[in-house]
């Protein structure tokens, strides 16, 4: 039997201007729409604070005809306002969710206590049956707030038990690390798909930045690589596409169900990537 087209969606967080919403909109969303993904999927900020500009977005890729999917979180929020939220999209033709805890911005950490992402998935399920098809964040390289590996295993298990369709990860330049789990989460009786979360190299000292805050790692050899190119910025976009279209093309082949790009709302190089594998 032919294998299946790997699922591919591109992930996008609402911008913070009008200008920078409608160059998503009109440029962007276009472009790598052309590329036919399952879905494009919007962020959710930290403690709720992107809750209308991430409804805007999701809500105009949706009359557009495209599917898509908002991120959400409890944040600060209590169960009225997260019901209403969800309400409104299944009201506006949404039928996916990436469900998360979420972290608490900075200044805002204090009294709210963080809902976990299992207890958001059965509350979306109690309170809309099956409407929504649900992603959960899965780690390959474990949560950097796990208290082990087994232990964040059998919570993306209790997530996934508790509702959820299928995870994407956090992204990861190991390949090794994702295979690994998928085989530590199937031995943890986890069968719903897992698929992989992959970053383009855009500005590799942001990435760089945001790497050390969210446990995922980038190997030493890709750091002295960049770092030797030093402000050769052409250089380092071509090296960068280069492993991350090698990045992808191993993880088709070796079976990955599907890619999910974090595409930091560009269209490239997320398109550049996509024609080398030939998709
Ligand atoms: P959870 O699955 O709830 O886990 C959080 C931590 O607690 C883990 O260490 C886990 O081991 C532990 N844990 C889980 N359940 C329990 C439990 N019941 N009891 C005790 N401990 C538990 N952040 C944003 O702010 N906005 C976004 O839109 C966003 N989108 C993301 C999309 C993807 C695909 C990924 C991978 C991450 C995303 N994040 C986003 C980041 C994410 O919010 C953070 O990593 C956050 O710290 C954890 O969220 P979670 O849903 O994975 O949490």
């Amino acid at each position: 039997m032919p294998r299946q087209r790997p699922r591919m969606s591109f992930e996008y967080f609402p911008p913070r201007t009008q200008e920078g919403k409608a160059k998503l909109l009109q440029e962007t969303t276009p472009a790598l729409n052309e590329l036919d993904p399952a879905f494009f999927s919007v962020t959710y900020g930290a403690g709720g604070t992107t809750r209308d500009t991430t409804l805007g977005v999701v809500s105009a890729i949706r009359e557009a005809g495209i599917e898509v999917a908002p991120h959400l979180s409890f944040g600060g929020d209590d169960e009225n306002a997260i019901g209403t939220l969800i309400d409104t999209y299944q009201e506006r033709g949404i039928n996916r969710l990436v469900a998360l805890r979420g972290d608490m911005p900075s200044g805002m950490g204090g009294s709210s206590q963080l809902v976990y992402a299992n207890e958001l998935v059965a509350f979306v399920r109690e309170r809309t049956g099956d409407h929504f098809q649900i992603e959960v964040a899965a780690y390959p390289e474990i949560h950097p707030e796990a208290k082990s590996y087994d232990n964040d295993i059998q919570f993306l298990k209790g997530k996934l038990d508790a509702g959820a369709n299928s995870a994407i990860t956090q992204y990861f330049f190991n390949v090794e690390s994702y295979f690994y789990f998928l085989d530590q989460c199937a031995a943890a009786g986890i069968s719903k798909p897992i698929y992989a979360g992959i970053m383009p190299i855009i500005n590799f000292a942001n990435l760089a930045r945001f790497s050390r805050n969210c446990g995922a790692e980038i190997p030493r050899w890709i750091c002295q690589r960049v770092e030797g190119y030093g402000e050769d910025q052409e250089s380092i976009r071509k090296f960068g596409i280069e492993i991350v279209t090698q990045l992808c093309q191993t993880l088709l082949d070796s079976g990955a169900p599907g890619i999910h790009f974090y595409t930091m709302n560009h269209i490239e190089p997320t398109r550049e990537i996509y024609r080398n594998l030939g998709l």
